[in-house]
């Protein structure tokens, strides 16, 4: 998707640093930290969020979270893991690319804002 900030990201034409890569899977520390560990998870496939996946997208973003919790051991911040999908304006979702937030290292707070 030629005009999609993370499809760029995943080309190498925006710069990103890179935690982890598979032929599936891309994952990049978030620009704007929210916590000691930020890092996004997203498909290489362009899928614009959740509310748009499609049932043959459901083994990939499965795979997604499999990803976040391989960087979360390795990160050693398994206690503190919070993954969220943002899903629509309102919720805060501002890429429309879906991505799985990695959040760690910190107390978390529930309910969320
Ligand atoms: P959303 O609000 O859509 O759930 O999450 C988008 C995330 O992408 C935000 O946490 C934001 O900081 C991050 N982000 C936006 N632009 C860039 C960018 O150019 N590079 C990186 N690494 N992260 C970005
Ligand atoms: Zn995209």
């Amino acid at each position: 998707m030629p005009d999609c900030l993370f499809c760029n990201i995943v080309e190498g034409k925006v710069p990103s640093k890179k935690v982890f890569e598979d032929d599936r899977t891309y994952a990049f520390e978030d620009i704007d930290p929210q916590a000691p560990t930020h890092v996004l998870v997203i498909p290489k496939k362009h899928i614009s969020g959740l509310q748009n996946a499609e049932p043959s997208d459901a083994e990939l973003i499965g795979y997604c979270y499999l990803v976040a919790a391989r960087i979360a051991h390795e990160r050693k911040i398994e206690d503190t893991l919070r993954t969220v999908c943002n899903v629509g304006p309102r919720a805060g979702q501002a890429v429309f690319h879906l991505h799985i937030h990695v959040l760690g290292g910190r107390d978390m707070k529930w309910p969320p804002g």
